[in-house]
């Protein structure tokens, strides 16, 4: 007997989901590219990319492809057995960047906790047990695990969950001074984005990652890069500590790596992983076949220079129509990120707006991020058309102009 289709609204999620999200008042039902329409039939452009996951446009025919095929011969085997495409995956991703081992793991904050457990893991084999600082920033985030939310560094996110794990210390982001105070050879790792994306779009600066890696090989201590949302060519570079010249030791990639299929990986070094054995570390789904053949697919696209060129060129259009529109509203104060991660601050006269403004331009028709109260965040597809990005400025100059008037 075929399953009954339930009918469902907007007003079913306050019913039935647990209250961690406020999503805005439509449902969307469909997406082709960086087109997205609702239960209503009516259309939106996106500029959100699913927070930087959607990084081919939604449904991409090579996707798609992917999951179909993988999807009729085999879904899941768990770690007892490996399989095919894992294997491929993990190859290529190590073709592709500095890394000699690779660990799967299925969202953001996983990959981060295993980077954690394995930084912490290694100074106790290779040092001491008592070499477990974690230096970390201030407005990081890392993920929602305890763990995670203890290293990044929003109280608000680890604050009411009982005692947190110890020896985690938070210093002002791009401050080295900051972080020369405090680091001393009981620190394990330094834990950082490359850019900060929940904490406002904020780069780090060449002088800052530069002297964190000086400060690790100073004190022994691992160099942690948080590039859940910066990687696989949001930053126009596969990965955004290319731009910086910095040899990373241990490097988490999620967000856009399944290009909308949960998938993440923790990328180190044979040293750093050598410390490991079967049993210390581990999840069922982990390298899921699924997953993989569909990451596979995103990685083989995403890696050419036709992809990772056209993001500078796509950052051109929205930077020069943001300009526009702060010449005409006077909005804002800073216009930042790399490549296609996007922030825009905005000027003190408008702080606290950046909500109103993502909900107006939702009703306009297109969607829009926030990153915080004040900066405005866009995260778009890496091969959107420069059509859709006119027509969801065009939009989007709409709702500044109603959330204004
Ligand atoms: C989104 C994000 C995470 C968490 O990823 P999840 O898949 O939500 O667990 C961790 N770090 C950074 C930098 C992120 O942007």
């Amino acid at each position: 007997m075929a399953a009954e289709k339930l009918a469902v609204t907007r007003a079913t999620f306050d019913e039935v989901i647990l209250p961690v999200y406020a999503p805005a008042q439509f449902v969307p039902v469909k997406g082709k590219g960086s087109r997205v329409w609702d239960q209503q039939g009516k259309e939106y452009v996106d500029f959100s990319g699913g927070i930087a996951v959607t990084a081919l446009g939604h449904c991409h025919p090579a996707l798609v492809a992917a999951l179909k095929s993988q999807g009729e011969t085999l879904w899941h085997t768990s770690n007892v057995f490996t399989n095919e495409p894992a294997l491929r995956l993990a190859s290529k991703l190590i073709n592709a960047t500095f890394a000699e081992r690779v660990f799967f793991a299925n969202s953001g904050a996983e990959a981060n906790e295993a980077a954690f457990k394995l930084a912490r893991y290694y100074a106790t084999k290779r040092h001491s047990p008592f070499k477990s600082k974690i230096i970390a920033f201030h407005n990081a985030f890392h993920g929602r695990t305890l763990f995670t939310v203890s290293v990044g560094g929003q109280p608000k996110y680890s604050d009411g969950f009982g005692p947190k794990p110890a020896d985690i210390v938070h210093v002002p982001f791009n401050d080295l001074a900051a972080v020369k105070a405090v680091i001393d050879n009981h620190t394990c790792a330094i834990v950082v984005e490359p850019i900060q994306g929940e904490g406002g779009v904020m780069p780090a600066t060449q002088a800052f990652l530069q002297g964190l890696r000086q400060l690790c090989d100073e004190h022994q201590a691992l160099l942690v890069l948080d590039e859940v949302q910066s990687s696989m060519g949001r930053s126009g570079k596969l990965f955004a500590h290319e731009h910086y010249g910095v040899k990373p030791d241990i490097v988490t990639t999620a967000k856009a790596l399944g290009g909308g299929f949960p998938v993440s990986a923790m990328l180190t070094t044979n040293e750093i992983a050598s410390v490991m054995a079967p049993g210390v570390h581990g999840t069922t789904y982990g390298g899921n076949p699924l997953a993989c053949a569909v990451a596979e697919a995103v990685l083989d696209i995403i890696n050419t220079p036709e992809v990772l060129n056209g993001v500078a060129e796509r950052r051109q259009l929205f930077v020069e129509q943001l300009k526009a529109l702060d010449a005409r509203f006077d909005l804002f104060s800073d216009i930042r990120g790399q490549g296609l991660l996007i922030g825009a601050a905005l000027k003190p006269q408008h702080v606290g707006k950046a909500c109103d403004m993502l909900n107006a331009a939702a009703a306009e028709g297109v969607m829009v991020l926030v990153a915080g109260t004040d900066v405005m965040r866009f995260a778009p597809s890496l091969v959107i058309e420069p059509t859709d990005i006119a027509e969801g400025m065009a939009r989007f100059a709409t709702a500044i102009k109603k959330v204004l008037r």
